[in-house]
């Protein structure tokens, strides 16, 4: 691996350098080879892969460190947080020579560990492992892993599991929290802070006539993308705190995370969200509320002079949110929908589609691949209200009269996947590997490295489809 240390170069104060505490009887998970290419692992790295991912071995260039931050979780002021349960334990350069942070979590207690045990258990290590490939390989930017390995250690949850060890990627571990931080219990390391973020994450904005607005405005424009990405998916985060977004626009910190089966705006996975907060629907707002609540954080970096007309240009950035999200989604929508962008009618063809999956409660995924295979005929004996979609029906086929099909065919074989991360396949492959059987994992990691090609050799029925409605879901709570 090539290092390039430079969380390290910030003031101590923003972090607590310690070494990982490994669990008993570490033991293989799964392995990300490819990855592991990617970031230039020597053939020695990857033979000693089960040591890295339990914290038995680092490295000599780089010390441990646990990051401090803040965030508002469930809208409140939760005060100091920080990385309770893992350590930033490498920065390397990868094949592309952009830097990507190692950081493994589930390695012991921090000082910012609170009431916690500064563990992650099997179950919520492999929920994160699969996540993070299947977005990877869905084309939005998220965090991933190289590996983790199980144990024989038993970790204390709503019952007793068995404690693992991730080895996440991120290209970037700074939260919105950070600043957060940063100006409620030390102000005067904000614009050293500030300029790192800018050198290490936007360097483009560092010549701009101004370079924090064109900082605050970067951060806000990858933010909707990732969101517009999310929401064509039909991901729900499930807890979007300050503290869980970073400043990349790549998604971080997966919990009660979960892909859209049956089609409900105010769907939410996370059972401890008992508001309903973070409901699908309202990813785009509480992106834009978390945005708007970082951007205070910028303020006092203007002279004083400046302040008013300062806040004033942060909130015309913040403008943009919405324009880029809906540019991104109407975009995407119509992308799936094998429509073309331009017409004016498209967008609504679009939400009529929707309209249609929400209303007989299809499967999303699903149904965009019955869409996009032209089982118009299978898609309408799914509906109670057949004359709902025999309109839309005639809509669509209107609006996809002398259009290049060919094209907006290809182009929908890219927007659609045939594979998403259900609850419960995940499930199983969870159920499996508290057994010691891995197999599950990995025939799931094969599957979603290629999530819009069919499979016939690797898929099974249940991946294809929700499980029957009478079938309780599989709960899945903050508890990991
Ligand atoms: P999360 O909701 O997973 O993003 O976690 C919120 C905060 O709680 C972060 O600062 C985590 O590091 C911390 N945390 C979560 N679980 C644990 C745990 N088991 N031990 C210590 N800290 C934890
Ligand atoms: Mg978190």
């Amino acid at each position: 691996m090539q290092f390039n240390p430079r969380y390290p170069s910030l003031n101590p104060k923003l972090y607590h350098q310690q070494m990982p505490i490994p669990l008993k009887g570490a033991k293989a998970g799964h392995f990300n080879e490819a990855l592991a290419d990617q970031l230039q692992w020597s053939q020695q790295e990857k033979t000693e892969w089960v040591e890295i991912c339990s914290g038995q071995k680092t490295f000599a260039e780089f010390h441990p460190l646990a990051m401090v931050y803040a965030g508002h979780q469930f809208g409140q002021w939760a005060g100091q947080l920080g990385d309770g349960r893992g350590l930033l334990i490498a920065q390397v350069l990868d094949k592309n020579n952009q830097t990507i942070d190692l950081h493994l979590k589930g390695a012991g207690s921090t000082p910012y560990s609170r009431m916690g045990d500064g563990r992650a258990v099997l179950r919520s290590v492999i929920r994160e492992y699969l996540a993070g490939h299947a977005l990877t390989h869905l084309g939005i930017p998220s965090s991933n892993s190289v590996g983790f390995t199980s144990s024989t250690q038993g970790v204390q949850r709503e019952k007793l599991e068995l404690g693992a060890m991730m080895l996440r990627t991120s290209d970037c571990h700074i939260r919105l929290g950070h600043f957060e931080w940063i100006n409620q219990y030390q102000p005067e390391l904000l614009p050293e802070f500030t300029q790192k973020c800018m050198e290490w994450h936007y360097p483009e904005c560092l010549d701009a006539e101004q370079p924090l607005l064109a900082f605050a405005s970067k951060v806000i424009q990858r933010t909707a993308v990732m969101i517009s990405k999310w929401q064509l998916i039909g991901f729900a985060h499930g807890v979007m705190n300050t503290d869980n977004l970073n400043i990349t626009g790549s998604t971080l910190d997966f919990g009660p995370y979960g892909f859209m089966e049956r089609f409900r705006p105010n769907w939410i996975n996370n059972h401890s969200d008992y508001n309903s907060r973070y409901t699908y629907q309202n990813q785009p707002s509480i992106a834009h509320w978390n945005l708007w609540n970082w951007l205070n954080n910028l303020i006092p970096l203007a002279k004083p002079e400046e302040k008013e007309k300062f806040k004033q240009d942060l909130a015309h950035c913040l403008e943009h949110f919405e324009t880029t999200f809906l540019e991104h989604y109407k975009q995407g929508l119509c992308q799936k929908m094998g429509l073309p962008n331009f017409h004016k009618d498209s967008f609504d063809c679009g939400m009529a589609f929707l309209n249609i999956l929400q209303s007989e409660q299809l499967d999303y995924t699903a149904s965009f691949i019955r869409l996009q295979n032209q089982e118009y005929e299978a898609l309408k004996d799914d509906c109670l209200d057949r004359r709902q979609f025999e309109a839309f029906l005639t809509q669509y086929e209107t609006i996809r009269t002398n259009q290049d099909i060919d094209a907006l065919d290809a182009a929908m074989f890219e927007a659609n996947p045939i594979y998403i991360l259900r609850n419960h396949m995940a499930q199983k492959a969870i159920e499996l590997a508290e057994r010691n059987d891995f197999s599950e994992v990995d025939r799931l990691f094969k599957l979603l490295s290629q999530p819009f090609t069919q499979q016939t050799d690797l898929e099974k029925a249940e991946d294809l489809a929700p499980l029957p409605s009478d079938v309780p879901e599989v709960m899945v709570s903050c508890s990991s």
